[in-house]
């Protein structure tokens, strides 16, 4: 068992803590075990044999016993109590997801809106990941506490990053924007605008508590928009401390799925919006996915490997899911 495996099953103990209340820094000591595991990748199986497992950042005793029982067996009996108790038992469909398939990430955020790291560090970050393509999607002018970009500050953007692909030009830089779903389900960029961009998610940000009739209608609007390519975080929850958007599902998702537009899992452990019963749900109608970290720094790239047990759970097969597609079919895809 590879860190990576044990990140995964880390972070899904952490997620379905989550949905407690009452367990939410137990929660938090999960996912960030998993996500210091997914950013070292530490060689297990040697610091066990030494006894040595609570060296790691954020691995404290109990979680140190989950680990050293994960390689012992390749099971968590914690784990399997979680999802007997929340009623998401292990499947026998479950699909085979290999990271070291995985070709980049099209959702990121750099200090063009709300990201931490400059454009250039985060295009440095993916090229450790081992990505060949990096999607930089900041955020549209409706979000204004974030600086959200709009036409002039696209193109500025896209000067820059014409000199970033120079200094990184391992990673394929797609040029994107994640841009707000408006209460009417129009966007917040124009057309003319969008369809320069090679990368268009459009995401619900505000008034997630909408009428089901009226957000099913706004979701309707942006899955049949023809410049969308993904929705991002598809209801906006974050689990444990806001419930998501509650729409008529099965008809946004069938649409999503006839227009091809994608449906994200945001590897966030705060997001991880789908949720394995939804993804599964959108995978049986016909539904592809992206499976994106919406990384605010270079080291939340790591969500990707703790996270992708969701696809896996929902019997996501790698051929459903965009990042798994090398570049120009990628873009044969987002075009
Ligand atoms: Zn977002
Ligand atoms: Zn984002």
């Amino acid at each position: 068992m590879d860190a990576i495996a044990a990140a995964q099953v880390l972070s899904e103990i952490g997620y379905l803590l989550r949905q407690d209340p009452d367990e939410k820094f137990r929660a938090k000591a999960f996912s960030a075990a998993a996500w210091s595991l997914a950013i070292e990748r530490p060689d297990l199986e040697s610091l066990h044999s030494r006894n040595e497992l609570t060296s790691l950042e954020g691995v404290g005793a109990g979680i140190a016993k989950v680990i050293a029982e994960v390689l012992e067996t390749g099971h968590s009996r914690y784990l399997e109590r979680l999802r007997e108790q929340m009623k998401q038992p292990a499947r026998d469909d479950e699909s085979v997801l290999d990271f070291s398939k995985y070709k980049g990430d099209v959702h990121s955020h750099s200090t063009w809106s709300d990201g931490k790291s400059t454009m250039l560090d985060m295009a440095r970050g993916a090229e450790a990941m081992g990505y060949t393509y990096l999607g930089v999607t900041d955020h549209s002018p409706r979000i204004k506490v974030v600086n959200g970009l709009d036409a002039d500050r696209l193109l500025a953007q896209s000067r820059e990053m014409a000199e970033v692909q120079a200094q990184v030009p391992g990673v394929a830089l797609l040029q994107g924007i994640e841009v707000d779903i408006l209460e009417d389900g129009s966007l917040d960029l124009p057309d003319m605008v969008l369809e320069l961009l090679d990368v268009v998610i459009a995401s619900p940000h505000m008034k997630l508590r909408q009428e089901p009739a009226a957000m099913t209608e706004r979701m309707l609007r942006a899955v049949s928009h023809p410049l969308v390519d993904v929705i991002g975080h598809p209801t906006g929850r974050r689990p444990g401390s806001r419930e998501g958007a509650n729409y008529d599902f099965e008809a946004v998702f069938k649409e999503a799925a006839r227009n091809h537009v994608a449906l994200e899992i945001d590897c966030d452990p705060a997001r991880m919006d789908l949720s394995p019963e939804m993804a599964r749900f959108a995978l049986e109608l016909g539904c592809n996915f992206s499976l994106d970290a919406d990384a605010h720094a270079p080291a939340e790239f790591a969500y990707v490997p703790m996270g992708m047990w969701m696809a896996r759970r929902a019997g996501i097969p790698m051929d459903r899911i965009l990042n798994f597609l090398p570049l120009d079919e990628l873009t044969d895809a987002l075009s």
